[in-house]
């Protein structure tokens, strides 16, 4: 079987009717004019049973007294046809007969209004316990008699008919009352209907023009208006503003970020090209060896640029793919404790020579499962911040330790402190505080640290006083939530 692509056949019809207003409000239109009809009809037809329930009831008291009257000894065996003034009924508006077991009339009145039928349909009763009931139509005005037999003592029939007049003139009046009712009943319904659905999909026209103006403009502070509602298309809006909002702040670190980027590299670009070309323009030397010496001393300098420029890209890849779950952990149980330690190891000396005092309280057999190189380049940076921030003769302070299930690594410094309006920026990349331009550095340390520890599905804090010291904290869960799949 072979699928049609749904372009081949786009929707049928002008466009408006392919709204959702329009669609809902055709089956308003059909419930409402369905639901009315249904009631009509429920209505009528209870109407003509309780019509006919009474009639019956009507002709039932009527068979029982001309019972009686036909019973009385006058009139019992009557052999012929007697006029209807013998037993006084030309007033009565019913049928009034009495019939043989052969169905032959012996005596019949049929009333002013008129009824024309065939005799031969009526039903002759022969159990004496029943009443029989036969409907006919009258040939001269059409309408229906309802007809109801009993058994007379000497086997005769009487029988007493009821014209349809009545019954028809109240599901007449019922008919002409829902036809009425109806068209008002529609109209108010319709335009209820329409008032309701505009209501109802204003937030989702807002919510739509909104999209619009973002994907036409690219205009990210376009935001659907607040209606003040606590409804779910209210909830709607209020996730859609929430997640433009997420997504203006992105765009905007991300273009701060590439600002960023072409600001930092042109710095050690423009020192490597002033590095070589001043060697270039350099007049040769009258000696080999110093010539060689000036070319050498040149080129390391452009190493050492080019150098920084890598460390600069490697780290934003590193921070990408951890921030993208792109980056492959090398994970395995290792004791924090011991990572600290090789950390202190390692800054010992810088320590030193930056006159900072460095203590620390390392809890043992803090064990944690994860990428053992990268947490150690995190906590390094860590460390390596404290010293590079805190000035001569004060102190900083590690500290590992274990806290509900995670492990802890806490690096306390006496130094410069952040600003509370960079606090929440220094995890950007290549944010650097203005005050910290002084000290070397790229602006991606803690970007850094922040990447790989969520990658571990850990957390990073900061608390600072500026002037007084900041303290960082890197927690790490001891335990992976969902174990590694087995390769
Ligand atoms: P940098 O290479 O500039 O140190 P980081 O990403 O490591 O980059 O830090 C970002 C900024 O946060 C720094 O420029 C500095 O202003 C601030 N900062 C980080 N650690 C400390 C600290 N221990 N004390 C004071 N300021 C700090």
């Amino acid at each position: 079987m072979c699928s049609v692509p749904s372009e081949l056949h786009p929707p049928q019809g002008p466009r408006w009717t392919r709204t959702l207003g329009f669609r809902l409000n055709a089956w308003y239109a059909f419930v409402i004019t369905t639901g009315l009809a249904a009631t009509y009809l429920v209505v009528a037809l209870l109407t003509s049973y309780a019509v006919d329930r009474a009639d019956r009831q009507i002709i039932v008291a009527k068979l029982e007294e001309y019972r009686a009257r036909f019973e009385e000894p006058a009139l019992r065996d009557l052999t012929f046809e007697l006029p209807p003034s013998a037993i006084s009924v030309e007033d009565e508006p019913y049928l009034v007969r009495v019939c043989d077991a052969d169905n032959r009339a012996l005596f019949t009145h049929v009333p002013a209004s008129g009824l024309v039928f065939d005799e031969s349909s009526l039903v002759v009763v022969t159990s004496e316990d029943r009443h029989m009931w036969t409907r006919v139509r009258s040939v001269g005005d059409g309408r229906t008699w309802t007809i109801g037999s009993a058994l007379l003592s000497n086997g005769r029939n009487l029988q007493i008919g009821m014209s349809s007049e009545h019954s028809d003139r109240i599901v007449n009046r019922l008919r002409e009352t829902f036809v009425l009712g109806f068209v008002p009943l529609l109209v108010l319904g319709l335009v209820g209907g329409a008032y309701l659905t505009r209501r109802a999909l204003r937030p989702i026209q807002d919510l739509s023009r909104t999209m619009r103006a973002i994907e036409t403009s690219g205009d990210l502070t376009a935001r659907v208006p607040d209606r003040g509602a606590a409804d779910e298309l209210e909830d709607l809006s209020k996730v859609f503003n929430r997640l433009i909002s997420k997504q203006e702040r992105l765009v905007t670190a991300m273009r701060e970020s590439l600002d960023n980027v072409a600001h930092d590299l042109r710095t050690p670009l423009t020192r490597l090209r002033g590095a070589a070309e001043a060697a270039l323009s350099r007049p040769p030397q009258p000696e080999p060896e110093q010539e060689q010496h000036d070319l050498r001393e040149a080129l390391a300098d452009c190493l050492e640029e080019s150098d920084r420029v890598g460390a600069m890209l490697k780290t934003l890849v590193d921070i990408s793919e951890a921030q993208s779950g792109l980056a492959r952990l090398d994970e395995a149980s290792f004791e924090f404790d011991a990572l600290a330690r090789e950390v202190l190891g390692l800054y010992e000396y810088v320590a030193e020579a930056r006159g900072v005092k460095v203590t620390h309280q390392l809890e043992p057999g803090v064990v944690v499962f994860g990428d053992k190189v990268r947490l150690f380049r995190a906590a390094a940076n860590l460390l390596d911040n404290a010293l590079k921030y805190t000035p001569a003769g004060r102190a900083v302070q590690v500290l590992v330790r274990s806290e509900d299930g995670q492990a802890v690594l806490e690096v306390i410094d006496e130094g410069i402190g952040i600003e509370a309006e960079d606090l929440g920026r220094i995890w950007e990349r290549l944010y650097r505080a203005d005050k910290s331009r002084t000290e070397a550095g790229l602006g991606l340390g803690l970007s850094f640290v922040r990447a790989i520890v969520e990658a571990h599905g850990g957390s990073v804090q900061v608390n600072s006083e500026p002037g007084q010291g900041s303290s960082f904290v890197m927690r790490v869960p001891q335990k992976r939530e969902t174990p590694p799949a087995d390769a």
